[in-house]
């Protein structure tokens, strides 16, 4: 008679809270997938889990307040919490430390391996590790068709306005080679869409001086004209999208326009640039400490719009910067009316802890900061209205994230929400298929335009 075999500890249940950018969900993504490969399970509550780590953001106020509350939540309910993320490199953790004395441990901002570390010390890793049950993606955090590609961590710059360079460093590039090994193997696991993101997506390779890595043996350099090549190359050999986030318009960048697909039903880097362009008045751009040049930035835009009409540009502004007269908040009213941009979204100024624009003079006073910031989304949803409009009763493709049923009895209908090439997932308009039935997230489907609003389309398929 044989002993019965032992039956496998249960493994440590951790639980996990992740807030922040794209780029504090790649962190979260990295830690789930060791915690998952180490044989770890990831509990779904506080109180079910046997520890708790909060991936932390620290951009403005309003993401610390939210920050400390879900520590203090994960400490009332659980009582065993490691802090990560942005606001636990403040003060170099001195800050998470003085509001919650009673964490086990803060790291910093991308820091997987030290997370780790303290998750071995407070709650020991299994004897009979499951790494077989991670799949070779990784864990992700967004729906399964799309996925964020972190392609470096930090920054060079010194925005007056971020403390992002205190918090996470200078630029470090991710070897070229690993960007497009996990580029592949999430594509080959059913990713439709990926979205290249970090501090300054044109500087990558910068702080390596653009050395040559390998791929698939073949020499690449490090930069990011041979990545966006690269990454079109790959998004078409599996027929899925690949978009750009934070882009700065560097004279570099005009090679990568002719590279987006002009048809992004079979796939490629589609035409869509996320630029982050803050202001438009020079001085005030000084103050930012951010290259100031106005009038170059609309010349490149309109070179862009030139080469690749479909080009769809979304940009990020802060109306309200210490200093800013009513004269140069109308500057940023008239370039943005020149620009046309597609896609806008616009902070009304909010003072960081630590950042050097928190000594500039002449605060604005916070209601004209958030009325400008609202006449400033006022005169963008003009701009945007019109520019959908001219879509109506054009074709064009949208990738469908969700479908929802609508309607009772025989008036019973499936709408899909889907996205255009002009759209990223979660910031940018939807496309709202009327006709939805059978279609399936990450499905790109032909479509008329029907309708239009100021920030969404309305379509309906049309034969392929
Ligand atoms: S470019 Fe400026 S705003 Fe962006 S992370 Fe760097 S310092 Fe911050």
């Amino acid at each position: 008679m044989t002993a019965p075999r032992a039956r496998p500890p249960a493994p440590p249940r951790v639980g996990f809270v992740s807030l922040g950018c794209p780029k504090a969900l790649v962190d979260s993504e990295q830690i789930l997938t060791r915690l998952k490969a180490e044989g770890y399970a990831i509990a779904p509550t506080y109180e079910g889990a046997e520890l708790v780590v909060v991936n932390t953001c620290g951009f403005i106020d309003s993401a610390v307040a939210e920050s400390l509350d879900a520590i203090g939540e994960a400490l009332g309910r659980n009582g065993k919490v490691i802090v990560t993320g942005c606001l636990g490199a403040k003060d170099g953790g001195g800050f998470v430390r003085e509001m919650h004395p009673k964490v086990l441990a803060v790291t910093g901002p991308h820091a997987t391996a030290e997370v780790m570390a303290e998750v071995h010390r407070h709650l020991p890793k299994p004897h009979d590790p499951f790494g077989d049950l991670v799949p070779p993606q990784g864990i992700k955090l967004t729906p399964g068709h799309y996925a964020y590609l972190k392609i470096s961590e930090g920054c060079n710059h010194r925005c007056t306005f971020c403390i992002i360079p205190s918090m996470r460093g200078d630029l470090v590039s991710r070897p070229i080679g690993d960007v497009l090994a996990e580029a592949r193997n999430l594509l080959r696991a059913g990713v439709r869409e990926l979205l290249v993101v970090s501090q300054d997506t044109s500087a990558y390779g910068v702080d390596v001086r653009h050395r040559t890595g390998f791929v698939d043996g073949r020499p690449v350099r490090t930069h990011m004209t041979e990545l966006a090549r690269e990454l079109d190359r790959l998004a078409r050999e599996h027929g899925a999208w690949a978009r750009l986030h934070y882009v700065y318009p560097y004279p570099h960048v005009d090679e990568v326009i002719g590279l987006m697909a002009d048809d992004v039903s079979a796939g490629g880097l589609v035409p869509y640039l996320d630029v982050p362009f803050q202001h438009a008045s020079p001085r005030i751009l000084r103050l930012m400490k951010r290259p100031a040049a106005p009038e170059r930035v609309l010349e490149r835009v309109r070179a862009w719009r030139r080469e690749k009409p479909q080009l769809a540009i979304r940009s990020t502004f802060i109306a309200g910067f210490p200093g800013e007269t009513d004269a140069e908040f109308d500057e940023l009213l008239a370039f943005l009316d020149e620009a046309q941009l597609d896609r806008v979204g616009c902070f009304a100024y909010s003072p960081v802890d630590g950042a050097a624009a928190n000594a500039l003079p002449d605060p604005v006073d916070p209601e004209v900061r958030e009325e400008r910031r609202a006449r400033f989304m006022q005169a963008q949803a003009a701009i945007s209205a019109a520019r959908l409009a001219a879509k109506v009763g054009t074709t064009i493709h949208a990738m469908v994230d969700a479908t929802r049923a609508t309607g009772r009895g025989r008036s019973r209908r499936t709408v899909a929400i889907a996205r255009s090439a002009a759209d990223a997932p979660e910031i940018d308009g939807v496309v709202r298929i009327e006709d939805g039935e059978g279609l399936a997230p990450g499905d790109v489907v032909r479509v008329t335009v029907t309708g239009s609003d100021a920030h969404d389309l309305d379509a309906r398929r049309s034969p392929a």
